[in-house]
Formats: C-alpha cells, sequence, structure tokens
C-alpha cells in the first residue's frame, strides 16, 4: 500500500515569525486591557500556547471542546460542545483562537454562542485560513496565513489525531492519492 506523503507548505521559521508579528498586532488593539484568551480543542492548543508567551498585557488562558459531526477531513456545521468555558465571559475581552478556518460554520456556531454570553468585546484569531472553502459569510480579525484549498497538518492540526506535533505546516497527501 502507498505511503501517505507531507509536503512542506510553511517552515517553523514562518510561522513563529507569523506569531510574533500576530503577538504585536494584539499587543498594541488590547494595550492596558485584560485578555481572555479562548483555545478550541485540540488543534489550537500549539498556537495558543506561542501566542500567549508573546503577549504583554494580564492574559487569562481558557478552553472549549466542541466536536463537528460528518466526514473525516470536512465539517458538517454541526458543532456539539463537549467542553464549555470555565471563566466568565460577560464583560470580559475575549479572544478566540483557532487552529484554522474551513468552512466557517464551526466559528460562525462559536461566535454566536459566546457572544450570547455578552463579552465586552469579542474578536477570533486563527493561524490558518482556507478563504476559497467558505460556506458561511465569516471573517476571523486576526488571520496567520490564507492558504489554497489543501488539507494540511502540523503546529497543532491533526489527521486522525496524527502530525499534531510537527512545527511546521505540511500538506497531507493520502497514499491513495
Ligand atoms: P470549519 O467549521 O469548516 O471552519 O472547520 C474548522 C475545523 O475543521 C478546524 O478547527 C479543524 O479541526 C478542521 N479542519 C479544517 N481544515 C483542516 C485541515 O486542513 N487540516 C486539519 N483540520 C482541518
Amino acid at each position: 500500500m502507498p505511503e501517505d506523503r507531507l509536503e512542506l507548505l510553511i517552515p517553523e521559521v514562518a510561522v513563529q515569525a507569523k506569531i510574533g508579528e500576530l503577538a504585536a498586532q494584539i499587543n498594541q488593539d488590547y494595550a492596558g486591557r485584560e485578555l481572555l484568551v479562548v483555545g478550541i480543542l485540540r488543534g489550537a492548543f500549539i498556537f495558543l500556547a506561542d501566542l500567549v508567551r508573546k503577549l504583554e498585557m494580564p492574559v487569562v488562558v481558557d478552553f472549549m471542546a466542541v466536536s463537528s459531526y460528518g466526514q473525516a477531513t470536512s465539517s458538517s456545521g454541526v458543532v456539539r460542545i463537549l467542553k464549555d468555558v470555565d471563566e466568565s465571559v460577560a464583560g470580559s475581552n475575549l479572544l478566540l483562537i483557532e487552529d484554522i478556518v474551513d468552512t466557517g460554520l464551526t466559528l460562525k456556531y462559536l461566535s454566536e454562542y459566546l457572544r450570547a454570553k455578552q463579552p465586552a468585546d469579542l474578536r477570533i484569531c486563527t493561524l490558518l485560513d482556507k478563504p476559497d472553502r467558505r460556506k458561511v459569510d465569516f471573517k476571523p480579525d486576526y488571520i496567520g496565513f490564507s492558504i489554497p484549498d489543501h488539507f494540511v497538518v502540523g503546529c497543532g492540526l491533526d489527521c486522525g489525531q496524527r502530525f499534531r506535533n510537527l512545527p511546521g505546516i505540511y500538506i497531507y497527501h493520502p497514499g491513495n492519492e
């Protein structure tokens, strides 16, 4: 059986440089304000860890876990909240951290869900964006890289729970492709 193949798309050094740029922008935009940073598990854990270490304002970190039903590599848009935020969202400056925005269904649902909890401010920060795949009108506030329509792994992103630990971003080519 042919082997799966990984093709480097964004090297680690470029990912880290981009996270530095995003952090600088967020530091400027939220100067003097406390941030509630909420990562979407599991994919956002590495990006969040890298980003928050570069933030200069007081930061509280929390996580949500969601699952979407459907095929392994595409989102059905039905979002089930497996773990909600533990921190109080009302009145907070909430920065939601995602690994990748694909159809936009997950984040559209989550941002509406969180907005109902009445944060003072809600913005979305994603490491990767695949704008060509969008099914709903949704634009993150902070985007690391806009990429073409490839299935990618690394920096927290997985394929069947593998490859999250890779320090760069790779296009995943299945062995049968
Ligand atoms: P959306 O609701 O279609 O925007 O889906 C977002 C979620 O789908 C992400 O949080 C990922 O878990 C998953 N996803 C979408 N594209 C990829 C990819 O290229 N690699 C790994 N996971 C992906």
